[in-house]
């Protein structure tokens, strides 16, 4: 079989920028594939962050796209299997998609950027047969292929966030330079307004999410964010793929930024990390059950029913402690928590890789009470670790986690609604499990462990629709 050459394409990848899991699935996939034996390049914007890396960067090429000031340069280097795109656009400010929690009021000038800059260096490079764009970001790369002729390069569009959809004023569209009639409802029209995601999913020969059952959620009224009836339109080409892990990053064997490493074959490790995580945290050191929560602190991830929950899991001897940055509210009601309950509450606002590793290692069990979740890395990073994720049964946290009561040798705990009474059911039979029946307790730890969340077989699911879509492809030209 030929090496299929493929270009990922995403607004952030991990370690070079990150605010979320789409940057993990960014690195980690075109790693694996690359791996298998396949041929995958990933383009991503060089942000300041990047820049200030100082990487040994390669001068590749230098691309003009018109846009509606003229014509605008943009230089392309390449490091290792990386390109990155470098424009004022990206290195003139901090940050990837927004200031102080509010987004820039030019994301879809940087981003229709980005865009038309990646099928310039489509165009460059000659040899790309798959092209795979990621969430809004880059999901014009797909009109501006066909626009430029070079829709013999088949594509797929990965959807990690249908909550998040690129939406802007129809005043806009002229700055697209794309053609008039892919403003419509068929197409990139969403009730009078610019649908940048619509683009993704109506010009890819493929489309895919990141769990089975996020897949089939999000055509429904519930979960589908206003494109449900889309989304099922277009079911033919829709698939769900589970999402992995970097199991060599994430591994507690040999985690560099843990007090102290452990595995399956031997556990006493995980009470030093525990240990060194109160500390860290300045909380007591006791034996009593410790809660993780490492998330972007938003509504989806059901902060507010933890918030809400906090005093009485406190009245029950748990300590809680939290990594996350996102809505100032929940920021803020964090740290009247704080205060409030000295000696149960631990808090970093900000993003810091380091504490997420200690959280992960230290705590006994995983926090993840989401409304959604497309797929969810923390909670397979959480089982990797030991630490028993406490789930909702929504998306990726369904397909991913066998909670206790649902089947032999289960592993987690289920939230059975993202509310703060459910959350607290569940909270409270952790606890009891953690004094009651510690035995059974560190059966599912180890069970956790066992759970192949490598990048393995989604890789090769993902390897298997390139090949797809690149024989439909040829097919239909
Ligand atoms: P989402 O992509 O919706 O934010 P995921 O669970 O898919 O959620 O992925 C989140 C990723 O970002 C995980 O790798 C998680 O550890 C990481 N992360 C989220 N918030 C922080 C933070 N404040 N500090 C460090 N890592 C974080």
């Amino acid at each position: 079989m030929d090496t299929l050459k493929i270009l990922l394409c995403s607004s952030e990848v991990t370690p070079f920028a990150k605010t979320g899991g789409l940057a993990d699935v960014s690195a980690a996939l075109p790693a694996q594939l690359n791996r298998q034996g396949l041929n995958c390049s990933v383009v991503m914007p060089l942000y300041r962050e990047v820049r200030n890396m100082d990487l040994p960067l390669k001068p590749c090429t230098e691309v003009a796209v018109v846009t509606g000031a003229g014509i605008s340069e943009a230089r392309i280097f390449s490091y290792k299997t990386m390109y990155f795109i470098s424009h004022p656009l990206f290195s003139d400010r901090t940050g990837l998609y927004s200031y102080a929690g509010q987004d820039y009021p030019d994301n879809l000038e940087r981003f229709a950027f980005f865009s038309r800059a990646c099928v310039e260096l489509i165009r460059f490079l000659g040899d790309i047969q798959v092209v795979h764009c990621n969430d809004w970001q880059t999901a014009l790369v797909l009109p501006y292929l066909k626009d430029a002729g070079l829709d013999h390069v088949a594509s797929l569009f990965t959807i990690h966030n249908l909550a998040y959809q690129g939406i802007f004023d129809a005043i806009l569209w002229s700055m697209l330079f794309l053609p008039h009639e892919f403003f419509h409802p068929d197409c990139m029209e969403f009730f009078g307004r610019i649908n940048v995601m619509k683009a993704g999913i109506v010009f890819s020969d493929a489309v895919n999410t990141v769990s089975p059952t996020y897949a089939r959620e999000i055509q429904t009224g519930e979960f589908g964010s206003g494109l449900d009836g889309l989304l099922r339109a277009v079911s033919h080409k829709l698939s769900g793929i589970t999402n992995g892990i970097d199991d060599v990053i994430w591994d507690p064997a040999t985690d560099p930024l843990i007090a102290r490493n452990y595995s399956r074959h031997d556990m006493t490790g995980k009470q030093d990390c525990k240990r060194a995580l109160l500390e860290e945290f300045s909380l007591p050191r006791d034996d009593g059950p410790v809660f993780g929560l490492i998330s972007r602190l938003v509504e989806q991830k059901g902060i507010d029913c933890v918030l809400d929950a906090v005093p009485a899991m406190a009245g029950m001897g748990a300590r809680i402690v939290v990594l996350g940055n996102g809505n100032p509210v929940f920021e803020r009601r964090l740290k009247d928590l704080r205060q409030e309950l000295p000696g149960h509450v631990g808090i970093h606002i900000g993003f810091d890789e380091a504490k997420a590793h200690a959280i992960e290692a230290g705590a006994d069990f995983f926090l993840m009470p989401s409304r959604f979740e497309p797929c969810g890395l923390n909670q397979m990073i959480s089982m990797r670790y030991g630490t028993i994720p406490i789930v909702t049964g929504v998306g990726g946290l369904r397909d991913t986690v066998r909670a206790l009561g649902e089947g032999e040798r289960p592993y987690g705990l289920r939230v059975a609604s993202p509310n703060t009474p459910c959350l607290l059911d569940t909270v409270t039979q952790a606890c009891r499990l953690s004094h009651d029946d510690p035995g059974l307790l560190l059966a599912m730890r180890l069970t956790a462990m066992e759970q192949d969340v490598s990048w393995d077989t989604p890789a090769r699911q993902y390897a298997h629709i390139y090949r797809n879509c690149k024989i439909l492809k040829e097919r239909t030209r």
